[in-house]
């Protein structure tokens, strides 16, 4: 069977999700044409994606860097590929004429405006970044309708809530799991003093260091929890999260018959991954097979919210609503960050965005440029939060 050639850009191309995305269009050239990659810093690992892949634009936001590329290129007789610069080349090179796909896996509120860029052009977008649905959720979906613009989800629950959601009709609720993370056990006497390579050690998964921090703090369901009521249309009580420690079954959808439908595999994301590139057919991902006998009981609980504050966090942004996850969103990538750089403790990450929360008023902020304003001034109030009441990690 012949299939269409379809043009990729990969925005976040050297991060986690990047590093997926590159091993599964690479089992299927046939399908899949690498046309634009982006970076933030990394030159060398871009350097040997444009060696394996030939992309016709690399964008690298960091100027330095992407002068070491080029240099790199040239030294290694590569003259067919375009480097950029600047964040203003993200959003060119999403929205190219030869891209028919964007895959949206930058991190962080850096992702939003190039995502945005995708589906202004009409782009299939293949979303990972959550962090911009939890910012603009209202206007980013409004976009999507007004370009007409097929989203798929990459995040692995809302592609597990995907897959089993073939119409809405009896549609009672969404669980999404969680795993816990890995501090799902820990005493919680010693949970002030955990440092950043214990909470980026994940049981299950292995992830960029922010989304890794998030699952520890369980800030990633929360923000996951926001991503869904956008993503699906859901109230913010049909939305409900349950401790599954194995990551087997990647969220579920019930119905009013009492039905509930769940997806399973193995924990990793090429599933998802190759679920959107290939959408609406199934292509091999590289994934091995899940065997349920030899993986052993699979195990629910309900979330504890004392041991996992930033969940009722997300929960009070999103109803508060308007520009609260916004605040909530800044303010957490601020914490995390801090705490990443040992600036400040892992309890200090929820008390910052509670006071950030508190602090900053967002009724009223809807257009893209009023968003902005209010995530730059969340930050600017984190940050200065971090220098007055940060108690450094050892
Ligand atoms: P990562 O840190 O591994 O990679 C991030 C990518 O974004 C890199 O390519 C980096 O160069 C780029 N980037 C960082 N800062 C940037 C900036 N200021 N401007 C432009 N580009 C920048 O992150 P990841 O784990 O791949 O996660 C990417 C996104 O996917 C996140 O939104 C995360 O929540 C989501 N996600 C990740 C996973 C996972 O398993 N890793 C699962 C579900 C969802
Ligand atoms: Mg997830």
């Amino acid at each position: 069977m012949t299939v269409q050639q379809r043009g990729l850009c990969i925005l976040g191309a050297t991060g986690s999700i990047g590093h997926s995305t590159l091993d599964v269009i690479g089992r299927h050239p046939e399908r899949y044409r690498l046309v634009a990659v982006s970076g933030n810093r990394r030159d060398a690992e871009m350097l040997s994606i444009c060696q394996r892949f030939r992309p016709a634009y690399v964008a690298m936001v960091d100027l330095c860097a992407a002068e070491r590329l080029q240099g790199a290129l040239a030294q290694a007789g590569i003259h067919d590929v375009e480097v950029l610069s600047g964040p203003e080349a993200l959003t060119r090179i999403a929205a190219l004429p030869e891209v028919d796909d964007v895959m949206a896996a930058i991190v962080g509120a850096a992702g939003l405006l190039p995502t945005l860029a995708a589906v202004r052009a009409g782009k299939r977008v293949l979303l990972a970044n959550k962090e911009c649905l939890v910012m603009a959720g209202s206007l980013f979906m409004d976009a999507v309708r007004e370009h007409q613009v097929t989203l798929l989800p990459i995040d692995s629950e809302h592609n597990a809530i995907f897959q089993c959601l073939p119409n809405r009709s009896g549609l009672r609720r969404i669980i999404l799991t969680a795993s816990g993370g890995p501090f799902r056990a820990t005493p919680l006497e010693t949970l002030a003093s955990v440092t950043p390579e214990q909470a980026c050690a994940h049981p299950n998964w292995s992830m960029g260091r922010k989304i890794s921090v998030d699952s520890a703090t369980m800030m990633n369901k929360g923000l996951e929890v926001i991503e869904a009521f956008w993503l699906f249309g859901m109230c913010t009580d049909t939305v409900d999260v349950l401790i599954h420690p194995q990551s087997i079954v990647h969220s579920m959808v019930e119905y009013q018959d009492g039905s509930v439908l769940a997806q399973m595999g193995t924990p990793d994301m090429r599933t998802p991954i190759a679920h959107a590139l290939a959408y609406p057919e199934r292509v091999s991902s590289g994934v091995s097979f899940l065997d349920l006998a030899a993986r052993g009981p699979l195990t629910f609980e309900a979330p504890d919210l004392n041991r996992f504050p930033c969940l009722s966090l997300a929960y009070q942004a999103l109803r508060q609503g308007c520009g609260a996850p916004a605040v909530l969103n800044a303010a957490n990538e601020v914490a995390v960050q801090a705490f990443l750089d040992r600036k400040m403790g892992f309890l200090q990450i929820p008390a910052l965005i509670e006071a950030a929360l508190a602090a900053i008023a967002s009724a009223g902020a809807e257009t893209l440029e009023q968003i902005l304003a209010l995530d730059a001034e969340t930050r600017q109030y984190a940050e200065g939060w971090v220098r007055s009441q940060g108690v450094p990690v050892a």
